[in-house]
């Protein structure tokens, strides 16, 4: 059995490298391709996803042992096919190269930054969302003219099939190929002299990837994670509070990378929080652990995981609060969200990224106090600011350091096409959506035109003239 998996990890790591060099030899060929190419391309992604869209929907299901069709629909395809329109539609405006002002300095001459194709482009993707976090940085490096190696999450094994199947029906693999492997292969995928590398996992290993990444001076946009805080408002109503929150917290099951991960609130009013929330949570999932609408934790590991942090909560005074009595399936590594008070900073429940349906409650006698937990801890992805209270939301925007922002909401910041997404920090580097990625996939090239008038030469030496000194005597003022 070892030597059979030995054998595929072989023979994944020399497809792996030709893969590389057949890539780098297209793009050596076509180095600058134009807007219709690109915009060919997207059409052709457009249409394997509309096409391929309800195998992928029962694949990652699949991966998941279930995952609800609403997620997928709307967190993976639905978000992908949004910023494929938005990237066809702002594509032409993008590549026109953008006028600068060469300065008196220089004048007679004229400057511009032309945006140029890098070359390939490496794709690291979790498992979380592995069609969204897959085909979203992928249709980028189309838009942006380079070619694609995608490395897949070795946890989303039929969902990989069905992409690599997909992807080879439009592309030839010289421009878009997909790799799958363990450990060892993902380890060597980093390690290609790629000319970007787009990441999107957990923090520890984004230091790996950058590691790696910097033997070969390549650039990395890092998409991370970390403890995304929501912090809800004295004046708000706990009730729509908690509807916005428990929504947010259950799409994947609380596996995504901006779901809310604790809350802050005034103390006076958890309680109240609790039973709405329990309320709420059984509104929405008639069915408790059994609803179809209802998303599985991905696998055993993570499940274990996730019992693993409510037992050390547990074991060190914190109070777990199931929103329903039957809360866990073991054979089925389903779990319905436990909402957590009493915590510490001592618990592993306050110190890592949860990624999943656990959330800590902590209450706040002042806002003084909540804002300054958020800046004693690292910087997050994104922070929820649930208050109709311009003050508070200011303090929050101005003085707090995020990812992104969402105001009286959770997740949509991700859904603006229009502005960037990334983190700050622990939780990420770079960007890749909106007219950031198109950027950071884009070689900005300044080119400066002297045109045929040319008054350097009054600047060679000798430096003996009285029109030089003078010169010589003006620089600096
Ligand atoms: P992970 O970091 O374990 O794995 C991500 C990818 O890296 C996988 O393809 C994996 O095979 C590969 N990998 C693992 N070890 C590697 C190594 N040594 N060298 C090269 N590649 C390696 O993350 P995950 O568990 O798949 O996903 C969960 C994490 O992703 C969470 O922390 C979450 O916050 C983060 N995430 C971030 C975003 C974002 O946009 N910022 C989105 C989704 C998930």
């Amino acid at each position: 059995m070892n030597a059979i998996l030995d054998l595929q990890t072989e023979t994944e790591l020399t497809r792996l490298d030709t893969l590389f060099a057949t890539q780098q030899a297209h793009f050596r060929a076509n180095p600058n391709s134009s807007c219709e190419e690109r915009l060919k391309d997207l059409e052709i992604l457009r249409s394997l996803i509309v096409n391929y869209k309800d195998r992928l929907v029962e694949a990652v299901a699949e991966d998941y042992g279930h995952r609800s069709t609403f997620d997928t629909l709307i967190s993976d395809i639905s978000g992908t096919l949004h910023s494929l329109e938005y990237t066809r539609k702002n594509l032409k405006k993008w590549m026109k190269p953008s006028k600068r002002s060469a300065g008196l300095m220089l004048a007679p001459s004229k400057a511009y930054v032309h945006y140029q194709p890098i070359g390939v482009v490496g794709i690291i993707v979790p498992w979380n969302f592995p069609i969204g976090l897959s085909l979203s940085p992928l249709l980028t490096a189309l838009a942006t003219g380079n070619t694609a190696m995608l490395k897949m999450s070795e946890f989303t094994p039929k969902t990989n099939a069905v992409l690599k199947t997909m992807l080879a029906e439009g592309f030839a693999e010289s421009k878009v190929a997909l790799i799958e492997g363990e450990v060892e292969v993902a380890t060597r995928f980093s390690q290609l002299p790629f000319n970007h590398i787009i990441f999107t996992g957990s923090t520890a290993v984004g230091k790996h990837i950058m590691r790696a990444a910097s033997a070969n001076l390549t650039p990395v946009t890092l998409e991370l994670g970390g403890k995304s805080p929501t912090i809800i408002g004295p004046d708000f109503d706990v009730q729509q509070a908690v509807e916005r929150i428990a929504f947010a917290k259950s799409i994947n099951s609380g596996q995504a990378c901006v779901a809310p991960d604790y809350v802050l609130m005034p103390a006076e009013k958890v309680t109240e929080f609790i039973d709405a929330y329990k309320a709420y949570f059984n509104s929405m999932f008639k069915d408790g652990i059994n609803s179809k609408d209802y998303t599985s934790i991905v696998n055993q590991r993570q499940y274990q995981r996730l019992k693993s942090v409510l037992k050390d909560a547990s074991d060190k005074g914190a109070i777990i609060d199931p929103v329903r009595p039957v809360a866990f399936d073991d054979n089925r590594h389903r779990m319905i969200p436990h909402l957590v008070t009493g915590v510490t900073d001592q618990m592993t429940v306050m110190q890592e990224e949860l990624f999943g349906p656990i959330l800590p409650i902590i209450g706040y006698q002042s806002v003084d106090e909540a804002h300054q937990y958020v800046l004693d801890h690292d910087r997050p992805l994104a922070l929820y600011i649930i208050s109709n209270d311009k003050a508070l939301q200011e303090r929050f925007v101005t003085n707090t350091l995020s990812g992104g922002v969402c105001i009286n909401d959770l997740l949509m910041q991700v859904a603006v096409d229009d502005a960037p997404f990334g983190g700050n920090g622990p939780s990420g580097i770079g960007h890749y959506h909106g007219p950031e990625g198109f950027k950071t996939l884009s070689h900005a090239k300044t080119v400066l035109n002297r045109g045929s008038i040319n008054f350097t030469k009054l600047l060679h030496p000798p430096y003996d003239t009285w029109f030089k000194k003078t010169i010589i005597r003006k620089i600096g003022g």
